[in-house]
């Protein structure tokens, strides 16, 4: 008898057997060892660990070409034929640089969505212009290595330490530049208005060089291409120094050119008006836009010689979706192109734009919504700002004239913010320049529509949309947690458990309750409410310690931005509860807390598919969606979540008493906000809580530092913006049901069931078609595409 199969084999034979469906292991064999010597120039003697994935990723990368190129052919053959409805040309051209270091945006799930959309990672349909790499591993912030019970540690330890990750330094396996494609992008410069039209002129150019990566469909031959900018000096660049003895320094000088896409901004949910941010920006959709164009021109549609009439079909054959407002400039930029260089009248270039443009917002939160100073796009971009002055002034023209003398309705709904230093509104002018509008899951569509775009929404109900995020079923089910079927939860967490003996030497009782928050550290997501929690519990067994408690293992994970004080002081406070609770002998294993450093997507991969407990405790009416909330439930957590972002939704479809809600809604928190929130009252009336804030605050969990923590402490007593004392009595209450279902595990199961049974609504291919049929206006095309060895 052979041994049982391992997940690992079950696995390595999936994937064989994929690549194995249209040649056999003999060939693939074959290739990988061509490669191995002729593309990486090694023997098995020298190859190292790197050597034999390069080698396999070429492998697999042949397979993908002739579909890819097929793909590409279809596309060009059929797109004339299909009518209006018909398969639109994924002319996807990516507003997102290739940043060559990178750091950790794309973390959180708006970033997951944006590397990775075209295989449905979440539901976000189309490139941020963020500069990001999100696809790939970010820069691997890590967060020091915390061992409970370890005594070798340094008594001090930093919260979070970051460290560079040149991601790029073997280069790519899996990308193709195409120097070929390379775009000119301008910036600075001046306008001149001349009898000939509008000239920018006296510019600095950079060029921006694609690369591209295939993304194959799932099991339908399909391939379809992400393209990544890369920013490039121009070989002529400064080199008119070079005559004064310059030519060093002009030579050094095309490094300041090309830094434009060599880092990305690491926040999650905070904007930072940074000029190299909208240099980023404006360099991907510049980039994008031409690229568009150039392969609208190119196709049969938009290449007759009336090529002023086509460019007014191009919303029939191309969508653009401003995935949040970083790629914004996109409307005044097609704009500019329209106008200035194919000589269109205003009116025609506007219908064009609004057509083709669609906007998603993301969050609510003021300090994450992009709002540009004026002084900073005059000098950058002259031409741009004056178009979206133009587009100003038409819009509140014809506001001006639905409200007539409402000149407070006009200051609300400007484009420009008047101020110390004016400011370009981004979200304004992405739905002013948009012909549909849309939040990430209903009750955020729902706020966005009463609250901060209530007056568009008043003008232009119709825009007003919602399509409620999704997450990829291949990615978070079918590959992470192939032994779901078969009788899981055991499995994982022992899987777990050792992985996390292993990696970092720490025990946990995979008997106990697997409690589990990992995403972005942010006040709103209220790690924070977390913690009091675990002190709580905490302070209930040492004071009885012979009850029977539920025994649990509390781990968070995820990075700070590396500017965000506040969260990587969090973070210090998690791994402080966690030194002293592990090593507390009274507790035993029935309380731990583990911080999971280097929270990332392969992470995820592991602790998801292990969890028992999923918690998505944001303020109601802070979190747009989420996605973390949807992947625990598709692989068998139970939530505990308060009535915000998609949590509403998934208690829709799993029904109510099959989650454990708890907690203020939006209405609640407007309400508290209307009063007043006091902090200091619920410390005072609630004695639980008032221990656990005079622990953090005494020193009992930093005695090195007894005052460390006081600027959290004064922070969540004083100037709380996410209200964590309001919800912890009910948040306890909820916990202490949880406990109790724990105990039960015939019930929790059930419970479990009723989540996946009910999750089917979260899968990113129904987001996906959402967006398509109702905001792009296709429908998916029923042509099947031959593999390449098939006759054509
Ligand atoms: C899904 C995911 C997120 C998003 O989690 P939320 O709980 O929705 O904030 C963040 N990081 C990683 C690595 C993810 O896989």
């Amino acid at each position: 008898m052979s041994k049982p199969l391992t997940d690992q084999d079950r696995r390595k034979q999936i994937s064989v057997r994929g690549l194995a469906g249209v040649e056999n292991v003999a060939d693939l064999k074959t290739n990988f060892n061509r490669h191995l010597h002729f593309t990486l120039v090694k023997d098995r003697n020298v190859a190292t660990r790197r050597d034999y994935y390069f080698a396999l990723a070429n492998t697999v990368r042949d397979h993908l070409v002739g579909r890819w190129i097929r793909t590409q052919q279809h596309y060009y053959d059929k797109d004339p034929k299909v009518s209006r409805k018909g398969c639109r040309s994924p002319v996807r051209t990516h507003a997102r640089a290739r940043a060559r270091a990178h750091s950790g945006e794309g973390e959180g799930g708006g970033g997951r969505g944006v590397g990775l959309f075209c295989r449905r990672e979440t539901a976000i349909p189309f490139a941020r212009a963020r500069a990001c790499i999100s696809a790939c591993e970010p820069l691997s912030a890590s967060i020091y290595r915390h061992f409970p019970g370890s005594s070798s540690l340094p008594r001090i330890v930093p919260p979070q330490v970051e460290e560079a990750d040149d991601w790029l330094r073997y280069g790519n396996p899996w990308e193709k530049a195409r120097p070929e494609y390379m775009r000119p992008v301008h910036f600075y410069g001046r306008v001149e208005h001349t009898a000939e039209g509008v000239k920018w002129v006296d510019t600095q150019v950079v060029l921006a060089l694609p690369y591209d990566t295939p993304v194959p469909g799932y099991r339908n031959n399909i391939v379809n291409t992400m393209r990544l900018w890369s920013a490039k000096a121009p070989c002529e660049f400064n080199l008119k120094d070079f005559n004064v003895g310059g030519y060093i320094q002009a030579v050094l000088d095309r490094n300041l050119a090309e830094n434009i896409s060599r880092v990305l901004y690491p926040n999650d949910n905070f904007f930072e008006g940074k000029e190299l941010r909208l240099k980023q920006e404006y360099f991907v959709v510049a980039a994008t836009l031409q690229d568009i164009i150039r392969r609208f021109k190119a196709s049969k549609f938009g290449s007759t010689e009336y090529v002023r009439m086509d460019l007014s079909t191009m919303p029939e054959k191309v969508a653009i979706q401003l995935n949040d407002t970083h790629p914004a400039l996109a409307i005044p930029e097609l704009m500019r192109i329209l106008v200035d260089t194919e000589k269109l009248s205003w009116e025609e270039a506007w219908d064009i734009v609004t057509r083709t443009c669609a906007y998603t917002n993301h969050t609510v939160l003021p300090e994450a919504l992009e709002r540009w100073p004026v002084d900073l796009f005059q000098n950058l971009l002259p031409r741009h700002l004056e178009i979206i002055y133009e587009i100003n002034r038409r819009h509140l023209e014809r506001i001006s004239k639905l409200y007539p003398g409402d000149h407070d309705r006009l200051r609300r709904m400007s484009l420009i913010e008047e101020g110390d230093a004016k400011k370009i509104n981004m979200a304004h002018l992405c739905i002013v320049g948009s012909h549909a509008v849309n939040g990430v899951a209903r009750i955020h569509s729902e706020i966005i529509r009463n609250t901060v775009f209530k007056d568009f929404y008043e003008v232009d109900p119709e825009k007003f949309q919602n399509k409620t995020n999704g997450i990829t079923p291949r990615r978070w089910l079918v590959m992470c947690n192939p032994g779901l079927a078969d009788v899981i939860a055991e499995e994982n967490k022992m899987k777990f458990a050792a992985h996390l003996e292993e990696q970092y030497k720490v025990k946990i009782n995979p008997n106990s309750m697997f409690d589990v928050q990992v995403k972005r550290i942010h006040e709103y997501k209220r790690q924070l409410l977390n913690c009091l929690h675990i002190i709580t519990m905490y302070n209930r067994i040492k004071k009885e310690p012979n009850k029977a408690w539920t025994p649990r293992t509390v781990m968070i994970g995820g990075k700070a931005a590396p500017g965000y004080h506040t969260a990587k002081m969090i973070i210090k406070l998690i791994t402080s509860i966690g030194d002293i609770v592990n090593n507390d002998p009274v507790v035993g294993d029935r309380l731990k807390v583990i911080y999971l450093e280097n929270y990332r997507v392969t992470l995820a991969e592991k602790v998801i598919p292990a969890s028992d407990l999923s918690e998505q405790i944001s303020t109601a009416g802070t979190e747009a969606s989420g996605t973390g909330n949807m992947k625990f439930m598709l692989n068998g957590a139970l939530t505990i979540g308060t009535m915000d972002g998609a949590n509403v939704e998934m208690a829709e479809e799993a029904g109510e008493e099959n989650l454990f809600i708890f907690g203020m809604r939006v209405h609640d928190v407007e309400a508290l906000d209307k009063k007043g929130y006091d902090a200091v009252s619920y410390y005072n009336r609630i004695p639980e809580l008032k221990l656990a804030m005079d622990q953090i605050s005494g020193g009992f969990f930093s005695p090195s530092q007894p005052g460390l923590f006081k600027d959290l402490v004064n922070m969540l007593m004083h100037h709380d913006r996410f209200k964590v004392f309001a919800d912890y009595e009910d948040y306890i209450k909820c916990q202490e049901k949880v406990s109790a279902l724990y105990k039960n595990p015939k019930e929790w199961t059930q419970m479990v069931i009723r989540n996946i049974a009910g999750c089917g609504k979260f899968s990113s291919d129904r987001t996906i078609s959402e967006y398509a049929r109702e905001i792009w206006g296709i429908e998916p095309s029923l042509e099947k595409i031959a593999a390449p060895d098939d006759p054509r």
